[in-house]
Parts: C-alpha cells; sequence; structure tokens
C-alpha cells in the first residue's frame, strides 16, 4: 500500500493523465508526468512533470527514481520504454497487458483463446493475402486496420467488394493489418474493470456507446442490453483481466449482435472514454479506482447512483461550454487544452438522470 504524499509517475500527458492526477490528489497522492509535451493538460494539475522524448532512457531512468510506482494513460508506449522503467520501478499494469493490447491481432487471439467470440479476422500482410482474406470472411463486407497504433477509427478502411482492396491495400502503406467482417451489431458496449494487486476485481455497469466517424460520441448507463449480455459482457472482462494478472484498469469493448451474441473488439489497459460517467454517477470513479489499484489500495464501490449520459465535447462543440454551467443536471468537465482542431477531445459532459 503506498503511503500517503507518495509519488504516481504517470506516462502520458492527456486528459486522462490530468483525470487520474486530480483523483491521486484526492487520495493524498502526488503525481510526476512523463510527456514529450509542453504545458499538456495532466501537468497542469500535477505535481511535477518531466517533458522528454519516450526513447530518451536518460531521462526516463531519472523518472523512474524519482517516483514510487510507473503507471501510463495510453496504451501506445513503446515497449523498450516500459522496459527501461521497469528496471527501475514497479510499473503498473505490467508489459504483458500493455504489449497484448498495443496489437489488435494479438488482443484478438488472446480473446480467441480465452474461448471468448470475436468477429471473424485474419493477418494480412500484402495485397495477396488480403483479397484471400476478403474472399474467405468478407461476403458481408469487411473492415481493414492497422494491426497497431490506430485509434479513434483513424487507421481504418471499409471494404465493401473485391475490386476495393488494391486501393484499401495502398492506403495501409503496407503495414501489417488485419481484415474484419463487418459486424452488423446491434449496439456497441463496453466493460470497465479493475484489479489490484490481492487479486480484487470491480466492475462498473455496462456502458453503451454510440460512435460517429470511429470517434465516441455518446455514453448511455444503464444500457438497453439485457440481464444475459451484461452478463456475458462482464464474465469475459474478469476472465481477460484474471488471465492478464492486470493491475489497474481496463476497457475492453464489444459488439452486440442482433442476435445477442457479444462479441470483443478492443480493449486499453488504462481508463477510458467511455468511463468518463463515473466521475460523477458512480461511488468510486474509474480514475480513482485506478489509482486504488496502481497504489495497492482496496478497490471502492463501483454502485451507480443515478442514470447517467456522457457526451464528449469534439473540436468546436467546446465553444458552448458555458451553456452547461446553467443546468442543474450536468456536470462539465474540461481539458485545459487551449488548440482546438477537428476531432480533438476537448472536454465533457455528464448528463445526471434524464438528459
Ligand atoms: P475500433 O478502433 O476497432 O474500435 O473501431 C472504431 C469503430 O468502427 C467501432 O467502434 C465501430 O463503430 C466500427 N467498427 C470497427 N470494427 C468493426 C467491425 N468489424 N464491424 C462493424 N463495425 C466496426
Amino acid at each position: 500500500m503506498l503511503p500517503a504524499c507518495s509519488v504516481i509517475g504517470i506516462l502520458g500527458g492527456g486528459q486522462l493523465g490530468r483525470m487520474t492526477a486530480l483523483a491521486a490528489a484526492n487520495l493524498g497522492y502526488k503525481t510526476h508526468i512523463y510527456t514529450p509535451e509542453e504545458n499538456s493538460p495532466a501537468s497542469q494539475v500535477a505535481y511535477k512533470t518531466t517533458v522528454a522524448a519516450y526513447n530518451n532512457a536518460k531521462a526516463l531512468k531519472a523518472f523512474a527514481q524519482s517516483v514510487d510506482v510507473v503507471t501510463f494513460e495510453f496504451e501506445n508506449v513503446p515497449a523498450e520504454t516500459i522496459r527501461i522503467l521497469s528496471e527501475v520501478k514497479q510499473t503498473h499494469p505490467s508489459l504483458e497487458p500493455l504489449y497484448i493490447a498495443q496489437n489488435r491481432l494479438r488482443e484478438k487471439k488472446m480473446a480467441t483463446e480465452l474461448g471468448i467470440k470475436t468477429a471473424p479476422f485474419l493477418p494480412v500482410s500484402s495485397l495477396g493475402e488480403l483479397e484471400n482474406a476478403f474472399r474467405e470472411i468478407g461476403y458481408g463486407g469487411a473492415i481493414l486496420k492497422t494491426a497497431e497504433l490506430g485509434y479513434d477509427g483513424k487507421g481504418q478502411v471499409r471494404i465493401r467488394g473485391l475490386e476495393e482492396c488494391e486501393d484499401a491495400w495502398k492506403e495501409m502503406q503496407n503495414q501489417p493489418s488485419i481484415l474484419e467482417g463487418f459486424v452488423d451489431f446491434a449496439c456497441e458496449i463496453s466493460v470497465i474493470i479493475a484489479r489490484n494487486e490481492e487479486g480484487q476485481v470491480a466492475t462498473y455497469d455496462i456502458n453503451e456507446n454510440t460512435h460517429k466517424d470511429g470517434i465516441l460520441r455518446v455514453t448511455r448507463v444503464p444500457s438497453s442490453v439485457t440481464p444475459d449480455v451484461e452478463n456475458t459482457a462482464t464474465q469475459n472482462a474478469i476472465r481477460i483481466a484474471e488471465h492478464l494478472g492486470l493491475v489497474g484498469i481496463l476497457a475492453i469493448e464489444f459488439f452486440v449482435t442482433r442476435e445477442g451474441e457479444v462479441l470483443f473488439n478492443e480493449m486499453a489497459p488504462r481508463p477510458h472514454n467511455s468511463g468518463h460517467w463515473t466521475m460523477d454517477a458512480a461511488r468510486t470513479s474509474q480514475f480513482e479506482q485506478f489509482v486504488r489499484a496502481v497504489a495497492g489500495l482496496p478497490l471502492g464501490s463501483t454502485e451507480r447512483t443515478t442514470d447517467v449520459t456522457m457526451h464528449n465535447l469534439i473540436g468546436d462543440d467546446v465553444l458552448v461550454w458555458q451553456q452547461y454551467l446553467e443546468r442543474p443536471n450536468v456536470k462539465l468537465h474540461l481539458y485545459g487544452k487551449t488548440k482546438i482542431t477537428e476531432g480533438r477531445k476537448m472536454g465533457h459532459v455528464n448528463y445526471l438522470g434524464t438528459e
């Protein structure tokens, strides 16, 4: 158990790091952010910041020496970075969950090995392989995704017919990829699960998520799924967290088909946008839960206190932030980002009770 005033080192300076730093402060911890970015959202509210590149071994070692435990707020941390850090200090989560989550093929194989269903998928590393894969699983349409480094719908191309394969492959620029059968889903859901070193596990109510252009827009809780679907998704999440020996927090996204099948899509071993509602509508927010898990504290209650809808403020959406202040059932969270760009997550609002 980390004593009060210990320092939690966080790799990454985005909004997830910012909200984690705020939660850590409430529990009496300090945070030290490591990010290449000056004036990052997280460093604005942290005790200390190191601005350096993720491949700067000297800076990484000094950072690890100056903190009591290391964690991260994004999953594309280079594996070598974690290796360097973990030689000096304990990192939570460990390299294993991160390594798997960094690659769509690895995570889907893991799910399959655990008996968890996914959309049909095949690895693709050439145009010929893509065409063969499309013939095999693309009959209802398909999506080609880069195996690594895609986020918010980036690095993805929809393929409707064999003749579209060539252009799609050009867009991938020869990067190792995965072809997935297109799922005509009834809805998309996610599960947020925390696990600590003692093996205590806590899950939240299922999130029902609406995406536009590959970016999460809205999360509703409670979701519209049946208790059976809720149970399957939650049990799958527990199986994955235990398999990974997770210490921290993990978000897992699933598609729910019209027949009520629950298909694993992807996971992220960090707090997740679809869990932002917990800041205002759960006894323990996902950020506090994350800090508790990383600091070796008992996990908190995940009980939901009200119905809630979370809306992201993306790009220009944020310009009308003041209007939310007039609404008694709306909680506003801004990320301290000065530059607005298209598709950039600038903040979010939680509507408590009815929207
Ligand atoms: P991802 O980065 O895998 O979460 O994909 C971003 C969004 O694209 C998802 O949230 C879905 O809305 C959509 N999508 C991704 N994969 C598929 C699929 N196999 N079938 C249908 N829609 C998908």
